[in-house]
């Protein structure tokens, strides 16, 4: 091999981030990643069935058809759109939300309870929908499983293996552990996508502040989300400054009748 191919496959690498600990552009969602997009909707079809095994979805059509609208008009502004997304709300409390490969997105009760304005709800189905996007979870399941295991969770070969990585991804620490990285990413991405789908990114800025007290006044509470999406003043501060670079436009209201009607019926 001469040396220019050598220092072209240095600089491929290089930019698609292989190795995992490269430092990875907010602004790029093309990481590299083993899994096909084909591969990823098989995947996260078994996953978000056995889950919808373990946990209870809500089935209320106006509650469904609250977060399916917010999801649409999110997905309008997010910068690809290569899955077919599913929005669901699951009962439990605790503050939480959770995206599983292939764009299958679960919204905790918890999270709906917690929330004030649709927008700050909006914020946190915005940053997941960014994992997704940037395909994060197919990532860092390759990443930890290596991409024979997933490979044959695909293919269908081991029945239980699949409840066993699908019970670790509805909100205990473990696969859902993005680095530090996604995180930062997926939140840089939902400002911007909250921005052009027409919300208020201030929503997603109030939500974590929220999280923030709530969390300094019982850390049990929120034990699961910060155990996925660890809040720290710095994030806070990086959502602040980037919402502060927008250009500014006029944002549509969102709806507070159709949002206190859900929180009524949770209650
Ligand atoms: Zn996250």
């Amino acid at each position: 091999m001469d040396r220019l191919k050598i220092f072209l496959i240095m600089c491929l690498m290089l930019v698609t981030g292989l190795g995992s600990g490269c430092a990875v552009s907010k602004s790029n969602i093309h990481g590299f990643n083993l899994i096909s997009v084909d591969e990823e909707k098989q995947l996260g079809a078994k996953f978000a069935a056995e889950i919808e095994k373990q946990l209870t979805v809500v089935n209320d059509p106006e509650i469904q058809a609250y977060v399916d609208q917010m999801g649409k008009k999110l997905l309008a502004g997010a910068r690809e759109v290569k899955f077919d997304y599913v929005f669901k709300v699951v009962k439990d409390d605790t503050v939480n939300a959770f995206a599983v490969p292939g764009g299958y997105i679960y919204l905790q009760t918890g999270l709906l309870k917690a929330a004030d304005t649709e927008e700050e709800v909006a914020g946190v189905v915005a940053h997941e929908i960014n994992h997704v996007v940037a395909r994060h979870s197919t990532r860092q399941l390759t990443q930890k499983h290596g991409y024979s295991l997933l490979l044959q969770l695909i293919l269908g070969q081991d029945p239980g293996l699949v409840t066993q990585i699908a019970g670790s991804l509805v909100g205990k620490a473990g696969e859902l552990a993005y680095s530090r990285g996604m995180e930062s990413q997926a939140d840089f991405l939902g400002v911007e996508t909250m921005h052009k789908a027409g919300y208020n990114p201030d929503g997603i800025l109030k939500f974590f502040q929220k999280l923030d007290s709530m969390n300094k006044r019982d850390p049990n509470a929120l034990a699961r989300f910060f155990s996925s999406h660890p809040m720290t003043a710095d994030r806070i501060e990086e959502v602040k400054k980037e919402i502060a670079k927008l250009p500014s436009r006029s944002y549509t209201a969102d709806n507070p009748a159709a949002f206190a009607k859900v929180k009524e019926k949770l209650r």
